[in-house]
């Protein structure tokens, strides 16, 4: 087997000799320019270079951080590919997951709908995307569906082609992309299951025959993962048959709406002992109706049940699958857990499992979302009581293992935050890549390779946060940023104060309105002294007549006011002085 895909890989790729031939004729560099999934879980896009051609791995999003408040998610940066997008060949997707596909819908448009290539799933997410986002804006999409990893397109000088992979969502390939000056292997997005389900393990040793020199990036979240092996989806399966058949109550089981295996394998095994399954979440029913109409799962009608019918049901023949198992506010399952849901009420003896993991920054979240729902219900399951979810992430082993199946040339670890992409190099160096070969690069940085070497420039591309938030994209800056922080930390304060222009005098009192600073009910000798300063800092400043500097006014009233408050309050709300003259 090994030996035909290695004639294979010959006949599709041509032998290391042949590329050498090549390599001399051209003096065109290889270019890979991380714009993002360097520095961060999300926003994973690679763009590779060569002459005049350009290829793109991936456009995914990446969700703020806490300091981001009101942030939808932000995408990546593509300045660098401003007037160079008539070089664009082609956008590959390695998978589904929004960390990857994620800015497509804002991204294509902007770069002129470039080809885009990758399964049938994975484009499939892509078109809803983009329909959910600006409706018909999917018929713009030119697309090349990749049908089996044996396929190889020609993208400008580029060669692509493909292999598979195991992860956490159906349809997830790796990529090759040959070049004169080199072939990239990319996982993508990658796990290593020694005992999978309905296939025989993956390995990657055909890898090794492709035309050096051999360029691997490799997704490296899981490098500090030393846990000897990870569950397999087989032991997973069968935890899950338990619990959902010894439950004495309804089973309510939180996962991602991309774990379209893992929700079609639980219709399959409930409709099998007699129980009704309903899906609540927009994601998760629209992603199960789309591996449905694809064919890649088959889930009877009388399985499942809509949400709104769960009541006709005794509720120990029901399981309810649903999305927000990451603590996500308005989310399905947090809602259950409020008890804001309109259809499902938690009792003592349903069984809750949250077959997911933590996305690192939800912690807390998922602790709060835990401890309330440990006071409604006395079956809460979990990864930390029983495997109830498999990662779709390598260990550390893993890791050794594919590298030493690749054998690259050259090693970039990638889609992870720096620690984890420094940390792989130590596993490289382990497995036997040597250190010089090894670069770990930051969003933004550029390497080039030619005639076997490589360096990374000492300059890097622009690839700044573009925040998106509501319809705005890009709109919000450091400024909007910065204001929110105020806002949120210590709230805001208006004053509005009527002068009279005859005399520069405040008229009346100032009105007052606060938000978020202090009660105003029981604050009353506050806002008294507050006004009277107000009203002594315009008098003093504008009661001369003449001409009268407003600006001047109002900033010595923020700062004079500011200066009080501290002094009393010790906070510093956002002040908003208004002056109106009559
Ligand atoms: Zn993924």
């Amino acid at each position: 087997m090994i030996a035909e895909t290695s004639f294979f890989f010959r006949l599709a790729f041509g032998s290391t000799n042949e590329v050498h031939r090549l390599m001399l004729k051209t003096k065109t560099n290889l270019r890979i320019i991380p714009l993002g999934g360097q520095e961060e879980v999300g926003r994973n896009m690679t763009v590779f270079e060569y002459g005049n051609d350009i290829v793109i791995l991936d456009m995914g999003i990446q969700f703020p951080e806490e300091d981001m408040p009101g942030i939808d998610y932000i995408i990546p940066n593509i300045s660098y590919l401003k007037g160079k997008e008539k070089n664009i060949r082609g956008v590959i997707f390695s998978h589904g997951h929004l960390d990857h596909i994620g800015a497509a819908p804002i991204l294509l448009p902007k770069l002129g709908y470039p080809k885009i290539i990758g399964r049938d799933l994975t484009l499939a997410l892509v078109k809803k995307r983009m329909e959910d986002y600006e409706l018909n804006s999917a018929e713009n999409l030119e697309t090349i569906h990749v049908k089996s990893v044996d396929e190889r397109i020609n993208l400008g000088k580029f060669r692509i082609g493909f292999f598979n992979v195991e992860h956490s969502i159906m349809d997830a390939v790796g990529i090759i992309i040959n070049t004169p000056q080199g072939t990239i292997v990319h996982p993508g997005d990658w796990k290593m299951d020694k005992n999978p389900v309905d296939q025989k393990p993956i390995t990657y040793n055909h890898l090794s025959k492709l035309p050096g020199p051999k360029i691997l990036m490799l997704e490296s979240l899981g490098s500090t993962d030393t846990q000897p092996t990870h569950v397999s989806e087989k032991e997973m399966y069968a935890n899950l048959e338990k619990l959902i058949s010894e439950a004495a109550g309804k089973v309510i089981i939180g996962t991602f709406s991309s774990q379209i295996r893992r929700i079609a394998h639980i219709i399959t095994y409930a409709k099998r002992i007699g129980k009704k399954v309903a899906l609540d979440g927009y994601s998760m029913k629209s992603n199960v109706e789309i591996a449905k109409e694809l064919g890649y799962i088959k889930i009877g009608k009388e399985a499942l049940i809509h949400i709104n019918d769960v009541h006709k049901y005794p509720e120990n023949k029901l399981v309810i699958i649903c999305t927000g198992a990451q603590g996500e506010g308005n989310a399905v399952l947090s809602r259950i857990i409020s008890d804001e849901h309109k259809f499902i009420k938690i009792r003592k003896n349903d069984t809750i499992i949250f077959s997911s993991s933590v996305i690192p920054g939800n912690e807390r979240t998922i602790q709060r979302l835990k401890d309330n729902l440990y006071r409604k219900c006395d079956n809460v399951i979990h990864s930390d009581v029983m495997d109830v979810h498999t990662s779709g992430h390598s260990n550390a082993a893993d890791i050794k293992e594919i590298i030493k199946q690749i054998r690259p040339d050259f090693f970039l670890p990638v889609y992870a935050n720096h620690y984890f992409l420094k940390e792989a190099t130590k596993l490289a160096v382990e497995a036997g890549v040597s250190k010089e070969k090894i670069f770990v690069l930051d969003n933004g940085s550029i390497i080039e390779f030619y005639n076997g070497n490589a360096s990374v420039l000492n300059r890097k591309v622009e690839t700044g946060y573009v925040f998106v938030d509501g319809l705005g994209i890009g709109d919000v800056g450091e400024v909007v940023l910065r204001d929110r922080h105020v806002l949120a930390r210590d709230g805001m304060f208006v004053i509005v104060a009527v002068v009279d222009r005859q005399t520069g005098k405040v008229k009346g009192s100032p009105d007052i309105i606060s938000r978020g600073f202090v009660y105003l009910k029981e604050s009353k000798q506050l806002l008294k002294e507050t006004r009277k300063k107000v009203i002594e800092i315009v008098d003093k400043a504008a009661g001369t007549g003449g001409a009268v500097n407003w600006s001047y006014i109002k900033d010595e009233i923020r700062n004079k006011i500011g200066s009080f408050f501290y002094t009393k309050t010790q906070r510093r709300p956002m002040i908003l002085p208004v002056v109106i003259e009559v």
